[in-house]
């Protein structure tokens, strides 16, 4: 079968560029939208330009004109947005309204891949305020997609490696300390932990799979599927040490949102979700869901284990 030209928008961000990378490794011919409002940001030009030698090709093109998104769209058979969603960074979810009446004009599309790579926001309808944010526009650009008909792969990809580990899914904290550690009550709570190149290899493959088509693509590995306390066994493992252990209860980390700035709240009430409510693994996959690890056993996942080696 040949293989889907792919264009990427948000290729420059933290998952878009391992999603360009990803695509141009399965030997997809792939596209960057590259926006003019990047200005002189070098750091960004630089990338888009390693992405020209690895083979991509940069496409002009920008969320404030209609037709050169069209225009992007109209080249490709598969689009995939990874624009910014995280609030710590920023987030421009619905900007993605903008691409969907793109892909509505061209009518080419064969498979449109939203910015979600999280968890499942059809699942977050109880939410808390202000983190209920990415859930409600996620859900927002999922209803404009399906209205319009364009077929869907969407990726829940639990947590983001860097994030939950290189913290010890503490928030606030990407980095490991060797001293001490703040549970969330017992730490029991499972969680799925996902390296970020490997979220992006499971999508590239989604995207000609017809077993993924209008579905939800949960990635799952099963050997990331762990408690708080059990990741921080790990890594005293790795440093031979054991660390000091407090820990907050459910109602001293509502509490302490109380003074902090928005996007503050708002990633304090994903963890909250994530690791007291346990919203990642309190649920099977129904119907419209599919399991990576199970579709792509092919590829051999980072695990938790090997992951926090490279914080020793
Ligand atoms: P980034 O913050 O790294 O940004 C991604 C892209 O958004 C960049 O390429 C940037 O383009 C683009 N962008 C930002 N503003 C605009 C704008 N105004 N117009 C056009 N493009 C814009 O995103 P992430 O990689 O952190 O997030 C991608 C997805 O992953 C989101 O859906 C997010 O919710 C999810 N996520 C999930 C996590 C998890 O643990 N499960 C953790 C983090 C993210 P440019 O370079 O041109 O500015």
């Amino acid at each position: 079968m040949e293989k889907s030209r792919v264009l990427i928008v948000g290729g420059t961000g933290y998952l878009g560029k391992r999603l360009v990378k990803a695509s141009l490794a399965e030997g997809h011919e792939t596209y960057v939208l590259h926006r003019p409002e990047i200005g002189v940001d070098i750091e960004k030009v630089q990338l888009l330009l390693s992405f020209k030698e690895q083979g991509a090709h940069l496409i002009s093109g920008t969320f404030n004109d209609h037709q050169s998104l069209v225009n992007a769209v109209k080249l490709v058979d598969v689009v995939i947005c990874a624009v910014s969603g995280v609030h710590i960074r920023s987030h421009h979810i619905l900007l993605q309204l903008k691409l969907i009446d793109a892909i509505k004009e061209a009518g080419n599309i064969k498979r449109f891949l939203p910015s979600e790579f999280g968890t499942d926001p059809a699942r977050m309808a109880h939410a808390l305020e202000p983190g209920r944010v990415t859930f409600d526009d996620k859900m927002v650009v999922r209803k404009a997609i399906e209205e319009a008909n364009i077929p869907f792969t969407y990726v829940s990809a639990n947590c983001f490696a860097g994030y939950f580990l290189g913290g010890l899914c503490q928030p606030g904290l990407i980095l490991p300390s060797k001293e001490s550690v703040v549970l969330y009550g017992d730490g029991n709570t499972k969680a799925i932990y996902v390296e970020e190149d490997d979220i992006a290899r499971y999508a590239i493959k989604s995207i000609d799979d017809p077993r993924t088509l209008n579905k939800t693509v949960y990635i799952r590995p099963p050997k990331n599927i762990l408690s708080q306390r059990e990741v921080v066994q790990i890594w005293e493992k790795h440093i031979g040490k054991e660390l000091n252990k407090s820990s907050i209860s459910e109602q001293q980390l509502l509490a302490s949102l109380e003074g902090q700035s928005y996007a503050e709240q708002v990633g304090l009430i994903h963890y909250y979700h994530v690791c007291f409510e346990g919203c990642l693994t309190n649920f099977e996959i129904g119907e419209g869901g599919v399991e990576a690890c199970q579709l792509y056993p092919e590829i051999n996942y980072t695990t938790v284990e090997q992951y926090m080696k490279r914080y020793v």
